[in-house]
């Protein structure tokens, strides 16, 4: 503890606006104070003004909308309907169920209908519980447009939008329904936008849809994962990559791990693999039944699954506390994904590890995630399994860094980030494991400063 977090009164949920109900379910939720997040978001929320947050994922932005969002509904609306007071897009289906679900938690002490309406789910079904009436709607861009347009929605009643993850929603071509939608719902609403970057294309969406912003930013793809510890090892071929991927998923440390890789053909194949050497594995990516993703994330939460193989937009927005380990088999593609990725593990203030496999061609794969998240992925080699490879960038030694990365690893409020203040308060507000991370036999950097 430093002093700094000693003079710092804790903020409570109590003091941020929220009605008695509401206060009760997050107790229930165990949940003991709020995260940074919500301690700025929830009150501005509540005052009423638009926001457009950036916060790292992990980091409780779903409460920090979903709270105030129960706040509206604790008064009653004006005019009678059936239509939704609150809409929370989201780009994935996996998504939409968090969200749903966060909603039947923290309003679980009040009437509140909750409905998500996104692609694969049955139409008749769907119809049916819009024509019930709902007050919180989640839905996936497309679905909900197709329903829009279909007319079985009714958004005169709209006080309340959110746009989660609406940088992901940008990536994945949601931009023209987003704006068709937009278009629809009355401008007299409040709107919450959350991204974890806040990107050119962002702010341009924020500009034209949400009125005098307040800015929030939290943790940004640009500050430390101050809790996952990075590491990167150089592999030769598929096979060096395989037998390190074996070492990693037997460590001591392994409790449950998600497994990234390019294609959703090698994750169905990689999952096989495992499942072939008795690890209990299983793929997940965009060509499989909802039923069956559902499933498989349900054996993933329950610890039923130790590894899952999963393609980026599976895997968006996967919120299991339990994953230990995140194995970056192939680098991706695009700099911000690697972000999203490695919030899959460290959920919830716990320690978490990313481990990236980097072939000879991938430098500039790594550079454009260092230059993104500024900070440098450490290079790790587990003894027996050294790459033949000439390594992209020649090593330098483990001293070179100055102030560097892992020295301030475990160790939140250190290191040198300059906000100490905000790094206790992240890290103070949930349960941290203190299990010391596992350290690999030789450590060195390969980026000269
Ligand atoms: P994000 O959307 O920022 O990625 P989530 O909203 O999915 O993060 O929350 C991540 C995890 O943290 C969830 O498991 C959630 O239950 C938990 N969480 C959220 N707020 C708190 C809190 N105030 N205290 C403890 N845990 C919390
Ligand atoms: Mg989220």
């Amino acid at each position: 503890m430093t002093a700094v977090s000693e003079v710092v009164l804790p903020i409570t949920f109590e003091s941020l606006g929220l009605a008695a109900p509401i206060l009760e379910a997050i107790k229930a939720a165990g949940y003991t104070e709020p995260t940074p997040v919500q301690a700025r978001a929830v009150p501005e929320a509540i005052k009423g003004r638009d926001l457009l947050v950036s916060s790292q994922t992990g980091s409780g932005k779903t409460a920090a909308f979903m709270l105030p969002a129960l706040q509206k509904l604790m008064v009653q609306h004006e005019t009678p309907g059936r239509g939704p007071r609150i809409l929370v897009l989201t780009p994935t289906r996996e998504l939409a169920v968090q969200v749903t679900k966060a909603a039947d938690t923290y309003g679980r002490n009040m009437r509140v209908k909750t409905l998500s309406v996104v692609g694969g789910m049955p139409y008749p079904l769907q119809n049916r519980m819009l024509k019930n009436g709902v007050d919180i709607l989640v839905a996936t861009p497309g679905r909900m447009l197709d329903q829009m347009n279909s007319g079985r929605i009714d958004l005169s009643r709209l006080q309340f939008l959110v746009l989660d993850e609406a940088d992901r929603m940008l990536d994945m071509g949601f931009k023209d329904d987003l704006e068709a939608i937009l278009a629809k719902v009355p401008k007299t609403r409040q709107t919450m936008l959350f991204s974890a970057t806040i990107e050119p294309s962002i702010v341009r969406l924020a500009s034209s849809f949400l009125h005098d912003p307040l800015r929030i930013a939290v943790d940004t793809a640009q500050t430390r994962h101050v809790n996952i510890e990075q590491r990167l090892h150089f592999a030769d071929d598929m096979g060096h990559k395989n037998r390190l991927l074996e070492s990693i998923l037997g460590q001591p440390d392994m409790l449950q791990a998600i497994v990234f890789t390019s294609t959703k053909r090698h994750a169905d194949q990689l999952a096989q693999d495992l499942h072939g050497k008795g690890h209990s594995a299983a793929a997940m990516h965009g060509d499989m039944h909802q039923g069956a993703r559902n499933r498989t994330l349900q054996a993933l939460r329950r610890g039923g699954l130790k590894v899952l193989v999963a393609t980026d937009v599976a895997a968006r927005g996967i919120d299991v506390q339990g994953i230990s380990h995140v194995i970056n088999y192939d680098l991706p593609m695009q700099a911000e994904d690697y972000v999203h990725r490695i919030g899959r593990t460290g959920r919830a203030g716990r320690n978490g590890i990313a481990i990236s496999f980097a072939s000879s061609r991938d430098s500039h794969l790594v550079r454009d995630i260092e230059r993104l998240t500024t900070q440098k992925i450490e290079v790790s080699v587990i003894e027996g399994l050294e790459p033949k490879m000439r390594t992209f960038s020649k090593p330098a030694t483990r001293n070179t860094r100055p102030g560097g990365g892992k020295s301030s690893y475990g160790k939140p409020g250190g290191g040198n980030s300059g906000a100490p203040g905000r790094r206790e308060g992240f890290s103070g507000y949930a349960k941290r494991d203190g299990r010391p991370a596992a350290r690999s036999p030789a450590r060195t950097s390969p980026y000269p400063k």
